[in-house]
């Protein structure tokens, strides 16, 4: 893999944190692949940022397919993926949480990272590439907030697949970590920035003192994903301002 001009699947790529990636990965001369459920953010993204806009929805692998299928005959194999994709899908107490939010967030959060993950790596295996997958988790995996556990619940099983995708993949050259941000100011939680009680509620909790923006996420990952991290493989790195230490 060049350390530049690779093939970069970024799922979720046409906003917030996936946005930031694909424009992070397409400075580096990489050739961005901004794939997202939203076929016209995707294309709007794509067009401001270089990259390629792919209609794929992690949710179903036959989208996932047709999607690696366009990557391939557009791009190239997949070098690196990013598995950006996620929601929260609303909140609330475990008492209460409809089991509808409980399925969503598990079929777009795990479900779609397994599936991705599952046909990337078998494309990386079967053509003998080494490649690189980035896994975007969340500190909420390891420090609960009341009223997100379904989501944390997703994102602790991201990080063991991780793991074990690590694992079984090392092998083949294949190097899987993840990235577990605290709050980040993207369009997913914009609503509860605009709240000024909620967003110091969030605030007082990160010894830096301020939520991040995506440009704080994005440099992790694109390291995550390159030739320097070549010894790194199965980890998940926070960036929450500290918010883990408290
Ligand atoms: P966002 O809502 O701005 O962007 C998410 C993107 O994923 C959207 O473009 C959306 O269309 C796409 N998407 C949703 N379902 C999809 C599907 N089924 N198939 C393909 N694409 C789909 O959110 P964000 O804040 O940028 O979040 C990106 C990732 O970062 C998520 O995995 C999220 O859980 C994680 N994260 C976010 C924060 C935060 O505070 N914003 C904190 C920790 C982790």
């Amino acid at each position: 893999m060049s350390a530049a001009g690779r093939v970069v699947l970024v799922t979720g790529g046409a906003s917030g944190i996936g946005r930031a990636l694909a424009e992070a990965f397409t400075a580096l001369g990489d050739r961005v692949a901004v794939a997202d459920v939203d076929a016209a953010a995707a294309h709007r993204t794509a067009g401001e940022c270089g990259g390629t806009a792919v209609t794929l929805d992690v949710t179903d692998p036959r989208s996932v397919t047709a999607g690696l299928d366009l990557v391939a005959e557009r791009l190239g194999p997949v070098d690196v993926l990013v598995n950006n994709a996620g929601v929260v899908a609303g909140s609330g107490l475990l008492v209460e949480l409809p089991l509808e939010v409980f399925d969503t967030v598990v079929a777009v959060n795990l479900r779609g990272t397994f599936t991705v993950t599952q046909a990337v790596a078998a494309r990386m295996v079967a053509d003998a590439r080494a490649g690189s997958i980035v896994n975007i988790s969340s500190i909420g995996a390891r420090q609960p907030t009341a009223g997100l556990g379904h989501y944390e619940a997703t994102k602790a099983a991201v990080d063991a697949l991780t793991r074990t995708a690590a694992l079984e993949l090392a092998p083949h050259g294949i190097r899987v970590n993840g990235v577990a941000p605290g709050p980040v100011h993207t369009p997913m939680t914009a609503g509860l920035m605009e709240d000024p009680a909620a967003r110091e509620a969030w605030e007082a909790r990160i010894p830096l003192g301020r939520i991040a923006t995506t440009g704080d996420i994005a440099p992790l990952v694109t390291f995550l994903a390159s030739a320097q991290a070549g010894h790194v493989t199965g980890a998940v790195v926070q960036v929450d301002g500290g918010q883990l230490l408290v």
